[in-house]
């Protein structure tokens, strides 16, 4: 490729909404063009690394018998509406219709697609299990989309299904794509982990699901790991025990304390003079079930945080929010004063399980300027639900109770699940077994976000001056760049740039002829592994041409003939 005719502009300055390094990066070095919020189109160079990336995962899921097949971007609703997820998607989904009034929505995954599929074609137990692929455009309306290809609404995922008769050969498979999956990303040279995940709403109960983390400060997920028990999961998952909580000796009575202008749990325990974890936060949240609206009072220790995700799983609700100001003057809750004494009994009350049941607590008195001390679950709450709601964090024990975990940030790209017969029982998949008796298979289903992996990649290979590309996924291996005017070097330029074709080596040539300084600016920006540079008057002195090595900055003299093998040793 001539850099002369290539669609390609670089920018000197960061776009204002590009707050990480991989989307102000992938912007400057001219490699993405955004058409609207959280939807880009991929220019020449991010899409050979795109191609790049999907090849290696057609390699690996290959090679465990995945088959690759190719379903529609538009799906129909009727599909959707068989699992009720046309309702439960909520707004994500970009639900639309045709000119007959047919409800369509551009597909945000693919499940109902995928199993309705099978089971049009598959009837017999010995064709299973059976595991299918596609690499295609999703879309999801994301409400923040941000940090470009990081968390887009349009973009390329790669989603596999698979199917079985009985829960081994789920096993099975799943532990075959985690492997895969592996390879794929040791292959794209990524610093990664896995984590345990939650499943959502992708599938019912406590199925089994791991995510693949690319190691980022700047990724959206937490992840929680206590290294030497080999524990590790997001935060939205993470069950983990609070290290070092004291305990009250004796059994306090209730006594109402004055604590005006002190409505957060630090300030009253600042004003009382009392360790922050021995007062309790109340939270009120409405959970959604369809159209009805349900509110619950939620209770953890003063210094925890609500795990949303966790009390969504508890409350089996489609969607959760704080409750409104309006919702809290309705129940008669004063707002920094509330609590679970003597409230109204039509709301029911979660307590986080790091809550002691006979420990003094210092609680909101419902009476606004008031708290409670003494409030003694056991003794004086009615009726509750003691289980995990809390947020982990840094300090905690892990599930030993005895190792100290700790935290660190990470980039979900891919994401693996066992679905059971969650959407093959909803949309009557059945296959005959061995005995000639109707069964429902099971599901698994396995994602990789294809253009996020891309903004990882570069997110975690990146100094001040531009991108340094993975080997595997750069979109050219060579810069081949070219200093001076006069008609010899330029036609010497034009035959090595021949010859590094002919000899199979991905070159890029900067035939623009512009000064060294900006053009090496832009060689840096654009990260390829290796720059060549022929300068006229080096060339004309000694002959040599340069190698240097994007990464390391390291800087060999080669000489014309030289140039091709030594490149070639280089990059094998
Ligand atoms: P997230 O938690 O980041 O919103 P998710 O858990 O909803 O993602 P999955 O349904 O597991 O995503 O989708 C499979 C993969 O698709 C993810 O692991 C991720 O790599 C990718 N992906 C999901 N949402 C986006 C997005 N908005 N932009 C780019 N890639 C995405
Ligand atoms: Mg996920």
């Amino acid at each position: 490729m001539k850099l002369s005719k290539a669609i390609w502009k670089t920018l000197r300055e960061n776009p204002s909404d590009a707050e990480i390094a991989s989307h102000q990066l992938m912007m400057r070095a001219g490699l993405i063009h955004k058409s609207a919020g959280g939807i880009y189109s991929y220019l020449p160079f991010a899409y050979r690394s795109v191609r790049k990336i999907e090849n290696i995962i057609r390699e690996e899921l290959d090679k465990v018998g995945c088959q690759e097949i190719l379903m529609t971007v538009v799906t129909p609703g009727d599909l959707w509406k068989e699992t009720k997820r046309w309702d439960q998607m909520g707004d994500q989904m970009l639900k639309f219709n045709d000119r007959a009034g047919r409800d369509l929505c551009i597909s945000p995954t693919n499940e109902e697609a995928v199993t309705d599929i099978f089971r049009n074609i598959v009837s017999s137990y010995k064709q299973l299990p059976l595991t299918v692929y596609q690499i295609n455009t999703k879309f999801r309306d994301e409400i923040r989309p941000r940090f470009g290809l990081m968390r887009g609404r349009e973009f390329t995922m790669k989603d596999a299904y698979s199917f079985h008769l009985d829960k081994a050969s789920m096993d099975a498979i799943y532990d075959d794509l985690f492997k895969a999956y592996s390879a794929i990303f040791e292959r794209l040279e990524l610093k990664f982990t896995t984590v345990e995940a939650d499943g959502g709403a992708m599938a019912d109960g406590d199925s089994k699901t791991h995510e693949f983390q690319v190691i980022a400060d700047s990724g959206e997920d937490t992840l929680i790991e206590a290294a030497e028990i080999g524990y590790a999961a997001n935060i939205e998952k993470a069950q983990t025990f609070r290290n070092g909580l004291t305990f009250s000796k004796e059994t306090e009575e209730i006594k109402e304390v004055e604590t005006k202008g002190f409505a957060t749990c630090a300030d009253v325990a600042k004003h009382l003079d009392i360790p922050l974890e021995h007062t309790l936060k109340t939270l009120i949240y409405t959970a959604t079930y369809g159209t009805k609206e349900v509110h619950y009072m939620v209770m953890i220790l003063g210094d925890d945080e609500v795990n949303e995700v966790k009390l969504l799983n508890v409350l089996k609700a489609n969607h959760l929010t704080v409750a409104s100001e309006k919702t809290l003057e309705e129940l008669n809750l004063p707002k920094g004063y509330m609590g679970p004494y003597q409230k109204d009994e039509s709301i029911s009350v979660l307590l986080d399980s790091a809550i002691s049941l006979g420990h003094n607590y210092v609680v909101g008195a419902n009476k606004t300027d008031y708290h409670l001390t003494g409030l003694n679950i056991e003794r004086d709450l009615k009726k509750y639900k003691h289980v995990d709601l809390r947020l982990a964090k840094e300090g905690d024990l892990g599930p030993d109770k005895k190792s100290v975990v700790s935290c660190r940030k990470g980039i979900e790209v891919g994401h693996i699940f066992q679905l059971g017969d969650k959407y093959s029982k909803a949309m009557k998949a059945k296959v005959l077994d061995q005995n000639g008796k109707s069964v429902t298979p099971l599901m698994g289903c396995y994602g990789i976000g294809v253009t996020r992996t891309l903004a990882a990649a570069i997110e975690q290979s990146h100094d001040e001056n531009g991108i340094i590309w993975p080997q595997s996924i750069a979109p050219y291996h060579v810069y081949f760049a070219v200093i001076g005017k006069s008609a010899e070097i330029k036609n010497l330029a034009n035959s090595i740039y021949q010859e590094l074709q002919d000899s199979g080596i991905e070159v890029l040539f900067d035939d623009r002829g512009m000064g060294p300084g900006p053009m090496f600016k832009d060689a840096d920006l654009l990260g390829l592994p290796y720059r060549v540079v022929l300068g006229e008057r080096d060339f004309n002195k000694d002959g040599m041409l340069e190698i240097k090595e994007r990464k390391t900055g390291e800087v060999i003299k080669v000489s014309k003939d030289e140039l091709c093998g030594k490149l070639k040793g280089l990059l094998s």
